[in-house]
């Protein structure tokens, strides 16, 4: 009776967790999705409960471990969510990654250690199990170290870049085959081997990643933590976590798709070739620029005001700064007079995959007014001014002018094709992969130096003064 229960409850659980995923696929559905998700996941837990009433019953001591447990995770959860700022998500997101290959990790363990019944498990459990272990305890060390690293903790050691790496994890993954071999041959004494060795490997593989690869590597570890999940699932003998990790490892796997092409990097170049970006050295890495032209905001005001086409470039920048209100407002303005006005949307851009959709979104920037790279690409030669906002990376012309710059390859919007481009940043630091930005020192390029709030604020003023306000 309660197996029975406990199938109908995973069975709806199922059903809205898939339901919230699909919601989130757009902006205004995503937050009840995502509370739908939730809410899916507690009855999944419910269900768990149910179904393992019997022997809980017998051991009443358990009950306190899963309400502490429940308690803390639940509180460490929530006040993480609640208190993390947007421009730390990534590394949020890289420890929430980690902490799902540790509960896969763990959970197999558990099974594997302490085993329900004496008779020996079946083939599914122990390559569920193998599985669980091996891919939980990379995707556990490997987000712990992306982690670190996004947080500036951790950086890369002189050796890790060298050619050594890859002897030494050869050696681990070699390590692990054996181990993996020998526990689906029955053998139980290589369990500690499997967790040692993939949990270094994990460390080994992420360590010498850092730059601009860093988006591509914690999407791929998000996979991971799906895979790890789904095999937790079948040793667990829950159809709900089956079901969430394979959507988690699949949604992975295309994300980490996606960045690549943004990038115009192969998965196998991210993984073994080393990181582009701050620890790497292109042979035109110098930060000095010869032609920087500034400008106050009255001149940009009145570039503004000629203008019959604006393209908003919003970057990390803009979210240091939390600008997208006064944004909003500046646009609504230049639209109030007639001026078209569309936001160019950079697959990297920002610290997060969506950073910048999930940013306008805040501000209630029409959807439709964010274009895509490819579509806005071959619109910049017919724009009047291009507003580049805490960008940096995202609009460097070397990624496509310099075989010998970091970025080379990577695809970036031109800006520079149109007939003004205004930069607005504090000052001349680069951008997240360290180098220096040919898009400042070209000739129709100006500078406008400051946060990017308070200068957006006072362009808000200027526009006025010019009768430019936004109408009704
Ligand atoms: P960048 O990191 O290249 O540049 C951001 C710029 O914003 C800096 O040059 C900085 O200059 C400026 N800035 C910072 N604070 C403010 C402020 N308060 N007001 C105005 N300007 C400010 O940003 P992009 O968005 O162009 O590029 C994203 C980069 O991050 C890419 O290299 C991408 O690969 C990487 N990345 C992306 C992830 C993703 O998933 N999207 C995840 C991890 C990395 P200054 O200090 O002079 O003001």
């Amino acid at each position: 009776m309660a197996l029975i229960l406990k199938f109908c409850i995973d069975l709806f659980a199922i059903l809205l967790l898939a339901l919230g995923i699909k919601g989130l696929s757009k902006v205004r559905s995503a937050r009840e999705a995502n509370r739908l998700a939730a809410v899916a996941m507690a009855i999944a837990v419910f269900g768990v409960l149910i179904g393992s009433f019997g022997s809980l019953l017998e051991s009443p001591e358990a009950w306190v471990w899963i309400i502490l447990g429940s308690a803390l995770g639940g509180s460490l959860g929530a006040f993480t969510a609640q208190s993390v700022a947007m421009t730390a998500m990534p590394e949020t997101v890289a420890l929430f990654n980690g902490c799902g290959g540790m509960s896969s990790l763990l959970v197999a363990l558990a099974v594997r250690l302490f085993p329900a019944t004496d008779s020996s498990s079946g083939v599914i459990e122990t390559v569920s199990i193998v599985i669980s272990v091996f891919v939980g305890s990379i995707t556990f060390t490997g987000s712990i170290v992306a982690m670190a690293k996004l947080k500036g903790w951790l950086s890369t050691p002189a050796w890790m870049q060298s050619k050594i790496r890859h002897f030494i994890n050869i050696v681990l993954s070699v390590l692990s085959f054996v181990a993996i071999v020998s526990l689906i041959g029955g053998s139980d004494n290589e369990l500690w081997l499997l967790v040692a060795s993939s949990a270094l490997l994990g460390i080994g593989v992420t360590l010498p990643i850092g730059g601009a690869d860093m988006p591509v590597v914690i999407s791929l570890l998000n996979s991971y933590s799906g895979v790890a999940a789904a095999a937790a699932g079948f040793v667990v003998g829950s159809q709900l976590l089956i079901v969430a990790g394979a959507m988690v490892g699949a949604a992975g796997l295309i994300l980490t798709q996606v960045m690549c092409n943004g990038m115009n990097r192969s998965l196998v170049s991210v993984l073994f070739g080393g990181a582009i970006g701050s620890t790497s050295s292109g042979e035109n890495n110098s930060t000095e620029y010869v032609n920087i032209t500034s400008c106050s905001v009255e001149e940009c005001a009145l570039t503004l005001e000629a203008a019959e086409r604006v393209v908003i470039v919003p970057g990390y920048g803009l979210a240091v700064a939390q600008a997208q209100h006064t944004l909003r407002e500046v646009t609504r303005a230049l639209e109030g007079n007639g001026i078209d006005v569309i936001y160019a949307i950079h697959p990297v851009a920002g610290r997060m995959p969506g950073h910048m959709n999930v940013l306008l979104a805040e501000a209630d920037v029409p959807y439709e007014q964010l274009k895509e790279m490819d579509i806005v690409n071959p619109e910049f030669p017919a724009t009047d001014v291009v507003l580049v906002l805490g960008a940096n990376d995202v609009v460097n012309p070397q990624a496509k002018n310099d075989p010998t710059s970091p970025l080379f390859g990577m695809p970036v919007l031109d800006v520079q094709e149109a007939r003004t481009v205004f930069v607005i940043k504090r000052g001349m630091s680069s951008g997240y992969s360290g180098i220096k930005n040919d898009l400042f020192d070209l000739a129709n390029t100006s500078m406008v130096f400051g946060d990017a709030k308070k200068v957006l604020g006072d362009l808000l003023l200027e526009l006025k003064e010019l009768g430019i306000s936004a109408k009704g």
